[in-house]
């Protein structure tokens, strides 16, 4: 009974319509901007080797950037390209005053060392955030990019006035491109923020424990529908950051794409939910050209 008066007030975090505001606040944005002679921001997307998935996000970021009035260039490598090649490229990008920011899709193939990769970006062009000075300043608090995806949850948090003072928040998953930076994201003095933080991982003893006492739940380990309703406290904030496509029947591509959250069981349960499609994607995105937009030196 409880738990069907609450699927009643659940509200879905809507990422899709809220990227779609920024896109429309940046596109104005840059159209006094550039209107005014200032140059077009110029995005310059690295992708290596044919993984599917990436290819379907960088065309999306690609995609995106023309809708807002961003250049954007994409430059492909082969999936056995090296490491120096890359760097050399970075290199030259970095010094091209035409560019202003640079991303490089992840993964990469073996060979080539991503941590190389994300030094070789000069930290004025990183608009992943990824940098290990952008990451340095966003530790302590300090005007830099912050890296897409937890800057999109935080704009998501934010839009729906969602309180994080005080409360308890897991996170599951410690990758450096997300749930290490939202760990400390959140667990800084600032809204959204200030939140009692537990960075969870694949070594965490007693997982479901520690989800089942999360006001805000972060999940982002790639385990899709790891977390099943029964894991969840009534009420919480339910950020789903799992995007994991597997094949299926039902749709034209032949691929269907999982969360790592049980929708149909978890939705009852909380306040708020990230759908998957819909939710954190499209704000990651959001986030990707307002770090761009930013470069180019056009928003504080
Ligand atoms: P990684 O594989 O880099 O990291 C996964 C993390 O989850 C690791 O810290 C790992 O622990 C932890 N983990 C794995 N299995 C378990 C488990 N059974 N229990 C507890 N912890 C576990 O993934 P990413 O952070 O890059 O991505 C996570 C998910 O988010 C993926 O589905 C990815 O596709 C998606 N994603 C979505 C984005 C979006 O825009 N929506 C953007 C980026 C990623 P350990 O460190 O111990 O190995």
């Amino acid at each position: 009974m409880v738990s069907s008066y609450l699927f009643l007030i659940m509200k879905l975090l809507d990422g899709k319509a809220l990227s779609q505001t920024i896109f429309e606040e940046l596109k104005s944005k840059l159209l006094q901007t550039v209107s005014k002679g200032n140059k077009v921001p110029h995005l310059v997307a690295i992708l290596v080797g044919n993984d599917g998935a990436s290819e379907t996000y960088v065309a999306s970021k690609v995609k995106s950037c023309q809708q807002i009035g961003v250049k954007s260039t994409m430059l492909r490598y082969p999936a056995e390209c090296c490491e120096e090649m890359l760097l050399e490229k970075i290199q030259e990008l970095n010094e091209n005053k035409d560019i202003d920011g640079i991303l490089v899709q992840l993964p990469l193939p073996k060979q080539i060392n991503p941590e190389k990769v994300k030094e070789a970006i000069l930290p004025e062009k990183d608009v992943d955030g990824f940098h290990p000075v952008n990451i340095g300043k966003m530790v302590k608090n300090l005007p830099c990019f912050l890296p897409a995806t937890p800057y999109g949850i935080l704009l998501l948090l934010e839009k729906y006035n969602i309180e994080t003072s005080g409360k308890h928040c897991v996170v599951v998953g410690r990758s450096d491109i997300v749930g290490m930076p939202m760990s400390i994201l959140l667990g800084r003095k600032n809204y959204p923020g200030n939140c009692t933080v537990t960075l969870c991982h694949s070594a965490t003893v007693g997982l479901d424990d520690y989800i089942r006492s999360a006001d805000i739940l972060i999940a982002a380990l790639g385990k899709p529908q790891f977390v099943k309703g029964e894991m969840i406290k009534e009420g919480a904030v339910v950020i789903d950051v799992g995007i994991t496509r597997l094949p299926s029947v039902q749709t034209k591509s032949g691929f269907k794409l999982f969360g790592d959250v049980n929708f149909e069981e978890v939705a009852p349960k909380c306040s708020f939910i990230t759908p998957v499609p819909g939710g954190v994607g499209p704000m990651t995105i959001a986030a990707l050209l307002i770090n761009t937009v930013k470069a180019a030196e056009y928003l504080k």
